[in-house]
């Protein structure tokens, strides 16, 4: 009777809403100190013009069902994102809206994965494409990228796992959780090998797109892979608007009709007082915040360099850093053997109150995320906190 499904059984709880909840339960326990270093979200107000936007749209009576793809003006706006800042071409056909780039995401797997097909995933990876592949019984097959490489595959990596069941590539970049970004000419070396296979569909994570210190280039940019390529987005991190649940993806017609299908069946539209907010949010942009979060950055990456046992490489997007800590691992801090990064952050929940996720969840076992998406004063106590319990267990720089 409460047999749940071998699809369920198969899929892993979220390591960060599991930490998150460890944080809930000290707290409730009258922990109040704790500081919360593995937010996935910024910690700032999307700006008073789309907050107007959705109060208009309630004014306006936006209150029934929306189209399953989006509203047509919505759709219209979101090719004109693609075109000034990308300089991809999409006609509105093309174009789905979902409730988040998650629902992207899986709308994409459940329309073009069979059981068995294989979908190459750089690690380190967000956390929930390795689930979403499963899920869909597809294969996930990860390839390993290391600190060297600013942990961005290469042609060769790629090349060497495609197969005859390869049918699909997914990438953030910027990525979660390693903050690496791929240039222009990087993509081009991973085009030209994909480009040679046609049937692979590339799916081009760009959510954190906004959150980038450098200069961000779309893959479906290189006209080679374009018409095999899908583009996702959405306003959850560059506006700071993750409740609002809005993604969005251009793709070739026949994949945005198949989401479209998935979708009427799943969900329906998304919200409608989002998507009229979403029209007047790709209108604009949120300078401020990114010059904020790159501050925080190099003052992260400052106090990395101090803590003994932290390696970092530079990450030139998102508000993560996730360095490695492999030096700290195979000994005991403060009475506890940590075997692995999970065991790390739990040390440090416990014994600090710093709430960090081990790098297994994100396929790289060696590491640990961090979210710098927090005030000045808390990021300073949080490695004052972290320093101080390596130096008391006679680690030093
Ligand atoms: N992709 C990546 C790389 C993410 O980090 C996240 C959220 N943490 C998502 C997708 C999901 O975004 P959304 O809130 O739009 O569903």
């Amino acid at each position: 009777m409460k047999n749940i499904s071998y699809r369920l059984k198969n899929m892993s709880f979220s390591k960060t809403l599991y930490m998150a909840n460890i944080a809930r339960n000290l707290i409730n326990k009258g922990y109040k100190n704790i500081i919360n270093l593995g937010i996935g979200e910024p910690d700032f107000n999307p700006p008073g013009f789309i907050l107007h936007a959705a109060k208009k749209a309630i004014d306006d009576g936006y209150h029934k069902y929306s189209p399953i793809s989006g509203y047509y003006d919505l759709r219209e706006t979101i090719c004109k994102k693609f075109k000034r800042d990308n300089g991809l071409n999409y006609n509105p056909s093309q174009i789905v809206v979902s409730t988040g780039v998650k629902q992207s995401i899986i709308n994409v797997f459940l329309s073009i994965l069979n059981s068995d097909d294989e979908v190459i995933i750089p690690a380190p990876y967000w956390v929930s494409y390795y689930e979403m592949v499963k899920l869909c019984e597809a294969k996930p097959v990860i390839i390993h990228t290391d600190r060297k490489t600013n942990f961005k595959v290469t042609a060769i990596q790629l090349e060497k796992s495609i197969n005859s069941k390869t049918r699909a590539f997914i990438f953030s970049s910027p990525s979660n959780p390693s903050g690496c970004v791929y240039s222009k000419s990087e993509l081009k070396s991973l085009a030209k090998i994909l480009s040679k296979h046609q049937n692979i569909v590339i799916v081009s994570d760009e959510i954190y797109e906004h959150i980038c210190y450098i200069s961000h280039a779309s893959i479906a940019s290189i006209t080679d892979v374009y018409g095999q390529t899908i583009t996702i987005n959405g306003i959850s991190k560059a506006f700071s608007m993750t409740g609002w649940r809005i993604g969005y993806i251009g793709a070739p017609e026949w994949i945005a009709q198949a989401c479209e299908k998935v979708q009427g069946q799943m969900t329906s539209g998304a919200n409608s007082i989002s998507q009229r907010a979403t029209i007047a949010a790709l209108a604009g942009s949120m300078k401020s915040m990114i010059v904020s979060l790159k501050k925080r950055r190099n003052l992260v990456l400052e106090f990395i360099d101090k803590i003994p046992g932290f390696q970092s490489n530079i990450p030139n997007g998102t508000f993560y850093v996730f360095p490695d800590v492999s030096n700290l691992l195979h000994r005991n801090i403060s009475g506890t053997f940590i075997k692995n990064s999970d065991d790390l952050a739990m040390i440090l929940l416990e014994k600090i109150k710093v709430l960090t996720i081990g790098g297994s969840s994100f396929g790289k076992e060696k590491h640990l995320r961090i979210s710098y998406a927090m005030s000045k004063s808390k990021l300073l106590e949080a490695f004052r906190r972290i320093k101080n319990l390596l130096y008391v267990n006679k680690l030093k720089k």
